[in-house]
């Protein structure tokens, strides 16, 4: 996660407190399988997560009390529902006793990532949130302990406030930190359909899934920084049911190595689908056949890279 201390704003009492500015990444999955269901409604997962640098900036200002939210997007509330607005106000309920701190914060948010796409948007407001805040109240707060506080706004929260590619266990918040992978160029088609992880995971069926990831080989490839036999080894069991009821993705997946990607998948719980290329030029050919492309108006798509 990255921040810069942009200017300083001054208060009635002459205190000085800075603004902080923050880029909220994106990830994509590289890889996703559910193990199993557990009794408590949720799924246990083995995913490897890689963040990308597709971004909203969030700016995070000190003001005399409460917190405000501005946000560009009318697909996110922008009140106390949005997440960023939850993490602000777990933040001061933990922490405004411990270390004193007597302000609020004006939080403003310009949303890039597509919302509900499986790209963790949400997670990684909230993560710039409690990053940004530790930083501009000077709290000093541990990474480990920013994790720990972000696991109770969701289970990817902690990723992100991590970043990188890590392998992801138990609900998607037991991390193990993997070596990053060499840059690569990622091309991001989005189709324009709803798709809630809710609805997903509810609809989930086990016995439907004929093709596993197998995380082992793909940890071995990342750690030799084998790019080609990452990608071409990388498989999502949710698109058993995601791709079934949405022909666009696979269609996408197809579009996608046509134009020369290493290997594609879908994000998540989709609807979400990149392709991996090895160089900038490759990668911004395909972005811009996609552009053009006849059902280019049925999908969003972005080109970046991974960080
Ligand atoms: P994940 O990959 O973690 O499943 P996602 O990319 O599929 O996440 P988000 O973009 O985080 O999904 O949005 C999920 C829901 O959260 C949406 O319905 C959205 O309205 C709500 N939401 C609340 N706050 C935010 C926020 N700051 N940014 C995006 N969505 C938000």
């Amino acid at each position: 996660m990255e921040f810069s201390t942009q200017s300083l704003i001054r208060f009635g009492n002459n205190d000085q407190v800075p603004t902080v500015s923050m880029k909220a990444r994106a990830k994509i999955n590289l890889s996703l399988d559910i193990t199993e269901k557990r009794p408590d409604g949720y799924h246990n997962i083995k995913t490897i997560m890689q963040t990308i640098d597709l971004h909203d900036n969030l700016v995070i200002d000190a003001i005399g009390e409460g917190i405000e939210l501005e946000c560009n997007s009318s697909k996110v509330p922008c009140d106390d529902r949005n997440i960023a607005y939850k993490a602000a106000k777990l933040f001061l309920n933990k922490y405004s006793c411990k270390y004193g701190i007597k302000h609020g914060v004006k939080i403003k948010i310009e949303k890039n990532i597509p919302v509900a796409a499986g790209l963790a948007g949400g997670s990684s407001d909230a993560a710039s949130v409690l990053i940004g805040m530790n930083k501009l109240f000077d709290c000093g707060i541990s990474v480990d302990e920013l994790m720990a506080v972000g696991k109770l706004l969701g289970a990817d929260v902690p990723y992100c406030i991590k970043g990188g590619t890590i392998l992801a266990e138990g609900i998607g918040d037991i991390l193990t930190e993997l070596p990053a992978i060499p840059k690569v160029y990622i091309v991001l088609a989005i189709p324009k359909i709803h798709v809630s992880t809710k609805w997903v995971y509810e609809n989930f069926d086990f016995n439907k899934v004929n093709k596993r990831p197998n995380i082992d080989l793909l940890i071995s490839a990342i750690a030799e920084g084998d790019i080609k036999l990452l990608a071409e080894n990388m498989v999502n069991v949710m698109e058993t049911f995601t791709a079934d009821r949405f022909s666009i993705i696979n269609k996408l997946k197809k579009k996608l190595i046509s134009l020369g990607a290493l290997g594609s998948l879908m994000s998540g719980s989709g609807p979400a689908v990149f392709g991996i290329f090895a160089d900038k030029t490759s990668a911004d050919m395909a972005y811009q056949e996609m552009k053009c492309d006849d059902c280019h108006e049925d999908y969003h798509l972005f080109v970046t890279e991974t960080t």
